[in-house]
């Protein structure tokens, strides 16, 4: 009966711990110890406790007190530690592969990537060379005391149980056990498809302090996410939750087919929006290059720079990709009743009024238009996003199990 008591009572100091963690990392100001009592519903004398924890474990830190204009001692907000618990983001995409180093605080300590065409490459070769990149700053990392809480690692497929990838197409990589590589064995990632990592990167306050992100979204908003590049990926967040479905393999965005007699897809269907609007059929569509050529990024470029100069070639392939992102689109509003869209990757590359005019599309086409107001963004967090995502994911493990972690980071009294 004793030992149950404690193991609740241990349950329940972890959960309020991560829930005062995520109340710091959504609130876009520091918060005093009444404040977040007072956001939780937690007593004043559990809050002293719990700040505490964390003022000892070195995970909050006391900052100047505010000016007050009334009576009594001033608040002293807490911040949250820079430098110093960390969450590594791996990844490997179609136009190359790297790491990102991102703290609590948001910031990204350290970050590498290796631009090259990734289509047909060894998988052990990949998985080495991206080895051979990150581990050395892992080891210098833990050298100078920094608590590394987990890491992600983004891939451009189907991923199970963060552990196989069924399938990369766009890769021509086939079914992988993530684990029969070494530095997967080492860093032990949770691995995912990079449509939602980049989608878990646009939550604000989701493993790291909504501060450093543009004030765009709130933590709890709805919206569809839509990862552009090669191929088209997708994400759907619901109040601020990302959701992937019974398997985990949902927001397949650029496998809706918006025409039953359009091209043949990698996927085997026809009329998939990635044959319209993926940047490989874009380029094709515009006449700059065809095959493998066409995945590379100096031909995304000449598009861009074909399209800006409006040659007619190239602003017909992004009309045909706008049409068909805004039929998508459409679908999905009409399917979850989400009406927001954040467009990340290659579709931010061109001006304004591109997004504009998908969503006016979208506005019109939707059922229930006008009662429900359509808004297109692109990404907050629009560089390298799967990457912090991933290391978002990393981060997550310290916020949902703080106390897993708590003692690597105690700090003595002054
Ligand atoms: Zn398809």
């Amino acid at each position: 009966m004793s030992r149950l008591t404690k193991i609740n009572q241990e349950n329940l100091r972890e959960h309020n711990l991560s829930v005062v963690l995520k109340t710091l990392l959504a609130s876009r100001t520091p918060l005093s110890r009444a404040q977040l009592a007072a956001s939780t519903g937690l007593t004043k004398a559990a809050m002293s406790l719990l700040s505490n924890i964390l003022i000892n474990s070195g995970v909050v830190r006391q900052l100047e007190p505010a000016p007050t204009s009334g009576y009594g001692r001033p608040a002293t907000p807490l911040g949250l530690m820079a430098d110093k618990w960390v969450g590594i983001g791996l990844q490997i995409n179609t136009d190359g592969f790297g790491f990102a180093v991102v703290d609590i605080t948001g910031h990204i300590l350290q970050t590498e990537w290796n631009s090259r065409s990734m289509v047909g490459t060894n998988p052990a070769d990949i998985f080495a060379e991206l080895g051979a990149m990150v581990l050395p700053t892992v080891a210098s990392l833990k050298k100078s005391g920094h608590v590394i809480c987990g890491s992600g690692l983004a891939l451009p497929g189907l991923v199970r149980g963060g552990s196989v990838l069924l399938s990369a197409r766009n890769l021509g990589w086939g079914h992988l056990n993530l684990a029969d590589f070494d530095v997967v064995r080492r860093l032990r990632p949770r691995g995912g498809n990079e449509a939602d990592f980049a989608a878990i990167a646009q939550i604000p306050g989701y493993a790291s302090s909504c501060q450093s992100m543009p004030n765009v979204l709130k933590p709890s908003d709805s919206f569809i996410y839509l990862s552009s590049d090669v191929g088209i990926g997708g994400a759907i967040v619901a109040d601020g939750q990302l959701t992937r479905g019974l398997h985990g393999y949902g927001g397949e965005i650029g496998h809706l087919s918006v025409s039953m007699t359009g091209p043949v897809c990698v996927c085997g269907r026809r009329g998939c929006l990635e044959t319209y609007a993926g940047r490989r059929a874009l380029v094709e569509n515009a006449g700059i290059a065809s095959h493998h050529q066409s995945a590379s990024k100096e031909n995304a470029h000449r598009l861009v720079g074909a399209w800006k100069a409006g040659e007619s070639k190239a602003r017909h392939a992004v009309d045909l990709g706008k049409r068909a992102l805004a039929s998508a689109l459409t679908s999905v509003v009409n399917t979850c009743d989400i009406d927001t869209i954040v467009l990340g990757g290659f579709w931010t590359q061109f001006d304004d009024q591109v997004l504009t005019s998908v969503q006016t599309m979208i506005q019109k086409s939707v059922i229930a238009d006008p009662e429900c107001t359509i808004t297109v963004l692109t990404s907050p967090v629009s560089n390298h996003a799967a990457l912090v995502g991933a290391a978002d994911v990393g981060l997550r493990v310290f916020i949902d199990h703080p106390s897993e972690f708590l003692h690597l980071g105690s700090v003595s009294e002054k």
